[in-house]
This record gives structure tokens, sequence and C-alpha cells, in this order.
């Protein structure tokens, strides 16, 4: 079991495992909340896999 802090994900197009990560917020409509956006983008078919709220909304940091 290694703990590299990057979860292992395989790209569904074309099983690539590079890939590009970009972070960013999504604010509501209402400006109290803020969602965490992560993107992975795979280096070799630029499929965008997105993640909202990894970390659930009690984790603040
Ligand atoms: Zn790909």
């Amino acid at each position: 079991m290694t703990d590299q802090g990057t979860p292992r994900l395989t790209c569904p197009l074309c099983q690539g495992t590079d890939f590009q990560q970009e972070t960013g917020r999504l604010d509501s409509t209402w400006g109290f909340t803020s969602h965490k956006m992560t993107l992975l983008i795979c280096v070799n078919c630029r499929y965008i896999l997105h993640f909202y709220d990894r970390n659930s909304i009690f984790d603040f940091d």
C-alpha cells in the first residue's frame, strides 16, 4: 500500500494514467457556500474528470 497522496486513476477513454490536475472553486448563487472543484485532465486524450467536494463540506482548510 503506497501513500503518495494521489489516487491512481485510469482514463476511461484511453486507459492512460497521467493526469493534469486543476483546482478551482464554485461559488454558489447565494455566496455563502463554496464548493471545491478538482479537474483531472488526461494528458493523452484531454478527457476531463470532474470531482466536487471531495473532502466534504465538513473539512475546512
Ligand atoms: Zn485519456
